[in-house]
């Protein structure tokens, strides 16, 4: 029997589309293309210089044998930096969605100049190809954007700390505030936010068809690598691969300057259903910029590392450390120019008006579900590599 048609907010039926994904090997792409083939019709050309995320959508596996999505998924390997291929797959599709980037803040500091290259000028061609071709476009941006709060520019027991208009980001109202040029880890943030307004400004003098997406500290399965094992090992993740890492190798795990910065970690899987509406109710997402976030999910980091290591003690049935944390200096960890968001709250309302999206998962049952899966992809890896190093390339 046949499923019933799947229909949008609005009631109608949703046709198949073609979606050109660029970055699609990463975190966040290959839960997209996992979401697109077990529960969509659309097809996805996918774009990356590495597809290990999404081997398992490509090729057979034993536990997959027949992929029932046939040949929806088309992986095409190149550097979007200066490729002829791009301009042709972005024209074949209806739809393309903008990933790739570099994204770990360990990299702004360090290596800012291509922070700025893959944020800003390697997205440039993205842009003119849809707008020239007039294809939609669904950019990922970064909560980044708004850089520190107003909020921290107060004394540390000031009464306005604690009042909402000091701290929650508004995607229409919050002004974007970076430190300064010498800092080097607003590289990032500053390539973002020009690449939004570029894109903004396509909109509006061009027509061009786009929604920004800003991410707030999704995490889950698949985020980046464990050092030593599937990355280089002196390699610097985002947080919670860092401290999965300290957890799977039983060292304890590292607060920067204390870990008094504040974050709000969203589930991958409740992200994903956010991008899947604005995938199919264009209507609704076009000309709009959404944070993405979950603000119930608010802690401090070294509550996040609190929280983790009991968690990771309950699905690995090991035992705690005895000394679960230490503090590092940013200068040591990260090296000059590293700076920090103190707080992210993200105002969820335009989302929720356009598109009537809400986050589900609490802190505690992601990093369960999370931690599960380290625990049982890494293990082993871990201890075979404690044993026998493997040399960083
Ligand atoms: P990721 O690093 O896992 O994925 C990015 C992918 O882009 C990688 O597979 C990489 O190989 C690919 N890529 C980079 N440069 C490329 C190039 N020149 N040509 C072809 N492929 C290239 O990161 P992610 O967490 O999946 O993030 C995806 C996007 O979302 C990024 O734009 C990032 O800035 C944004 N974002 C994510 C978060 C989050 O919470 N994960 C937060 C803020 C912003
Ligand atoms: N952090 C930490 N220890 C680590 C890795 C990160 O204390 O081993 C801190 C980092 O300084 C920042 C927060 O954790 O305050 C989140 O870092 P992440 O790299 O995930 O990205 P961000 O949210 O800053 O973009």
């Amino acid at each position: 029997m046949a499923s019933p048609a799947r229909v949008d907010l609005d009631g109608n039926p949703i046709k198949a589309m073609t979606i050109c994904m660029i970055g699609a090997g990463g975190f966040i792409g290959s839960h997209l293309c996992e979401k697109l083939m077990a529960e969509t019709q659309h097809k996805v050309l996918a774009v990356d210089v590495c597809s290990d995320k999404i081997k398992h959508l490509l090729e057979p596996t034993p536990s997959n044998p027949n992929l029932p999505w046939g040949d929806r998924i088309q992986f095409h390997l190149f550097n979007i930096k200066n490729d002829s291929r791009l301009e042709g797959l972005i024209k074949m599709s209806d739809l393309t969605i903008n990933l790739a980037a570099i994204c770990t803040p360990a990299d702004y500091n360090t290596r800012p100049l291509e922070t700025i290259y893959s944020n800003f000028i390697d997205a440039l061609p993205v842009v003119k190809y849809c707008s020239e071709n007039s294809k939609r476009l669904i950019h990922f941006s970064t909560c980044e954007v708004y850089g520190k709060t107003v909020g921290s520019f107060l004394p540390k027991d000031h009464p306005l700390r604690q009042d909402p208009a000091f701290y929650v980001l508004k995607e229409d109202a919050s002004p974007c505030i970076f430190g300064p040029t010498e800092k080097q880890r607003w590289s990032y943030a500053c390539a973002k936010q020009l690449i939004e307004r570029l894109i903004y400004g396509e909109g509006a003098e061009n027509g061009l068809e786009f929604t920004i997406v800003r991410p707030f500290n999704w995490i889950g399965p698949r985020m980046d690598f464990i050092p030593g094992v599937d990355g280089p090992s002196e390699g610097v993740p985002r947080v919670l691969a860092c401290f999965s890492n300290n957890l799977l190798r039983g060292e304890p795990l590292k607060l920067v300057d204390g870990g008094e910065s504040q974050r709000t970690f969203l589930y991958i899987k409740d992200a994903i259903e956010a991008v899947l509406l604005m995938i199919e109710n264009p209507a609704r997402a076009n000309g709009h910029i959404f944070n993405v976030g979950n603000p119930n999910n608010e802690v401090t980091v070294k509550q996040l590392a609190e929280m983790m290591s009991e968690i990771y003690a309950k699905v690995s049935g090991e035992p705690s450390l005895e000394v679960p944390t230490i503090n590092v200096s940013s200068k040591d960890f990260y090296g000059e120019g590293y700076d920090d968001s103190d707080k992210r709250i993200p105002d969820m309302t335009i989302i929720n008006k356009q598109l009537g999206w809400n986050p589900k998962t609490s802190l505690w049952d992601l990093l369960e579900s999370t931690l599960t899966y380290q625990h049982r992809t890494y293990s082993e890896a871990i201890k075979r590599a404690i044993a026998k190093p493997i040399p960083s390339s």
